[in-house]
Formats: C-alpha cells, structure tokens, sequence
C-alpha cells in the first residue's frame, strides 16, 4: 500500500559482526516453533520528551545488533509496567517477495494504546519505515515452508530511571523479530475454559490496549485452564458476566444456520484484532449478515442446544483461525465432544491465509 515516507528517515545501521551462521539459520528455519530463536538485528529509536506537557522528540532511528538491553534496575518499566507491544507477520510468496498483513493497523492500534498508556505516538511512517528496515536486513530469515512466517514484535518501554510514578520521560520503541513455525498445519477444534475468577479487564481499564499487564492478568486463569485440559481460556466481561468478551489472545465468532456471523461488540474491554476486522470484512463480501454486539452465554448454550449455532472460531495473527469445540466450565460443558471444524469456519480461514500468503486475489490491498 502506500509507500509514502519510506526515505523520509534513514535509520542508521550497525551491523551484527557475528549474525547467525547460515547453517545455524537454516536448523532454526527448519523447525523455529514460536518465540524462541530471534533474528541477527533489531529496531531502537528513543524517545525524550514530556507528556504531560505534550512535547517530545524520537531521536535518531537505528538499526543494530539483537541482544540484550542495558537496563537501570529503577527503570519505570520493571516497576509499573508502562510497556505496550503489538505483533504481525511477514509472509514470504511464493516468488520469494516478503509481505507483511495490514501493518498500518497495527501502527494504528499501537497509537491506541500509547495514548492509554501515557506513552508517546509513533508516527505511521516510522513505524512502517522500521518494519522494513528490520525485514530487509533480516530477510534470509523469513522462512519459506508451508505456513511458516517471520513474526514481528514491536514493543515500546519506559526506561527512564526514576521511581516516581508519573509518565516516563525516556522511552524506547524497538522491533524484534521471531521465525515462527506452521500454525496452520492442521485445524483441529481446541476446547475453552470459561473463566469465572479472572477477569482481564474492566470497565475503564485496559482491556483495549495491548499491554504487558493484561497478559500477566490471564496467566492464572490460563493455568486453571490447562488445569481442566483446556487449551485457551475465554473470558467474559466483568460488569454483564453473562456476555463473552474474547480469549486470552484471540478475538471469538459465532456461526450461525442463517449465515449470520456474531462478535462481541468492541466496548473497550477488548482488545480491536486486525484478524477480527478482517474477517469481519470477508464475511460481509461473501454477504453474511455480521452482528457485532453482546453475546451471552445463554445465547451460546441456546445456540447449541437447538442446533441455530453450528460453528464457533477464535481468530488472531498467530493462528488465524483456530475451530473451537467445546466451552467449559466448573458448572457445565457446551458443544459436542470431538466436534470436526466446521464449514464456514474452514473456508474463511482458507480465504484469509490465500490473501496472506499470496495465493489469493488481495482485493483490499492490505498487503504491504
Ligand atoms: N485479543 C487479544 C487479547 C490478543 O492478544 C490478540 C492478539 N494480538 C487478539 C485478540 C487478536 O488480534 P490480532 O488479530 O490483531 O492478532
């Protein structure tokens, strides 16, 4: 899409004087799993400025060597979390070009939640300029085997030294980057716990921004999850516990015999996925009727019982879209055991990964 901007700021670069051998590389690129092996280079700009008095400049961008940053034990970030993060792809086609998936909505949504965070905005055209920059130098490590993609990891962190609990004065933006393995091999449905705990938002909290705390917040109903043999949790929203909000990383849909697509509303507690509005999107062109609105539980129970409800899904950038079986709960247990993913689900996810990996029409444009 657009290319506005790209020689606007040059980064400057240091290179890596001993990046990963290209041995080494392929092993890693053979089986990278998700989250484990890093590229040889990553993005650093820091900020300076003030927040609360609007002002503040990025300084120089840079590219440099990955490794470990140096960090003053009172930096803001270790003790009040002032931390955003966002995550997205790169895709390598089957011509060897390297493409990333509606990157300005992440930049978007990062703005969205650096304003939540009292942290400072990053211009679109940075943000896209440092994505580029990253993939280009480290482009010999976007895998090409069958759904495997370099996954991107900006993240933005007050580093101020000081113990003062105010907006930070200092702040670093950076960009890393992680090969990542093939979730897209087979589609099995994953079963979800219902958390009735934990909550990982609340009204006028942070539940829409994508912060480090929130996921710290779902850690422990994660574990009651898996506690029960559950690989996701779902959580519901704290002030109308009945209506289903959206897992621990993954936004929810609800397929109905009618062919109309149910999501939860955005109300603020959930965090906006690019993959959400995307399939939103496919949904609406293919004609379905797409409702987004509250959802309760009680609906999902009906839904199933008289049969109205035929597929649920969960969607985000690292699986897409995953079927989900059963929802769980200490109280009950909704939806066939060993459910087969269903249709609707199946040809949307289809539909998506085509246009992500180049195999399909991008009739949107929203490859970059
Ligand atoms: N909800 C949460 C809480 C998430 O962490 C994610 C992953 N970013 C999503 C939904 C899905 O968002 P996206 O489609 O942009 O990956």
């Amino acid at each position: 899409t657009s290319t506005a901007g790209v020689d606007s700021r040059e980064f400057v670069k240091t290179l890596n004087p001993a990046p990963a051998t290209s041995a080494r590389r392929d092993a890693i690129l053979a089986n990278p799993g998700f989250g484990q092996y890093f590229t040889d280079h990553m993005i650093q700009i820091q900020w300076t400025g003030n927040i609360e008095q609007g002002t503040g400049q990025w300084q120089q961008p840079t590219l440099v060597p990955y490794g470990p940053l140096a960090l003053d034990p009172a930096a803001a970030v270790l003790h009040y979390g002032q931390e955003i993060f966002e995550g997205l792809k790169a895709y390598r086609h089957d011509d060897g070009s390297v493409w990333t998936f509606r990157p300005e909505k992440n930049a978007a949504r990062l703005n969205r939640s650096a304003e939540r965070m009292a942290l400072p905005a990053l211009p679109e055209d940075l943000f896209l300029d440092s994505l580029r920059t990253l993939v280009e130098q480290d482009r010999d490590w976007v895998p090409d085997g069958e759904g495997q993609s370099l996954y991107l990891r900006p993240f933005m962190i007050a580093n101020e030294t000081f113990l003062g609990v105010r907006p930070s004065r200092e702040v670093l933006y950076s960009v890393i980057a992680s090969p990542a393995g093939n979730y897209f091999g087979e589609a099995k449905a994953v079963d979800i716990w219902l958390s009735e705990h934990w909550a990982r938002a609340g009204r006028g909290g942070t539940g829409a921004a994508k912060c480090g705390g929130n996921y710290a917040a779902s850690l422990i109903a994660q574990m009651e999850g898996d506690a029960h043999g559950c690989q996701q949790v779902i959580f519901t929203d704290p002030d109308r516990d009945e209506a289903i909000e959206e897992l621990g990383g993954m936004n929810v849909f609800f397929v109905f015999d009618d062919g109309t697509l149910v999501t939860p509303e955005l109300t603020g507690t959930i965090l906006e996925g690019v993959t959400r509005d995307s399939i939103i999107q496919l949904a609406k062109d293919r004609g379905m009727t797409v409702e987004e609105r509250a959802f309760t539980l009680e609906e999902w129970r009906d839904g199933v019982a008289s049969g109205k409800l035929t597929e649920v899904f969960a969607c985000g950038t690292a699986a897409v879209i995953s079927p989900v079986g059963r929802l769980i709960s200490a109280q009950e247990t909704i939806g066939p055991e060993d459910a087969e993913p269903g249709e609707v689900t199946m040809s949307l996810r289809k539909e998506l990964l085509d246009i992500q990996t180049g195999r399909g029409e991008d009739r949107h444009g929203w490859l970059t």
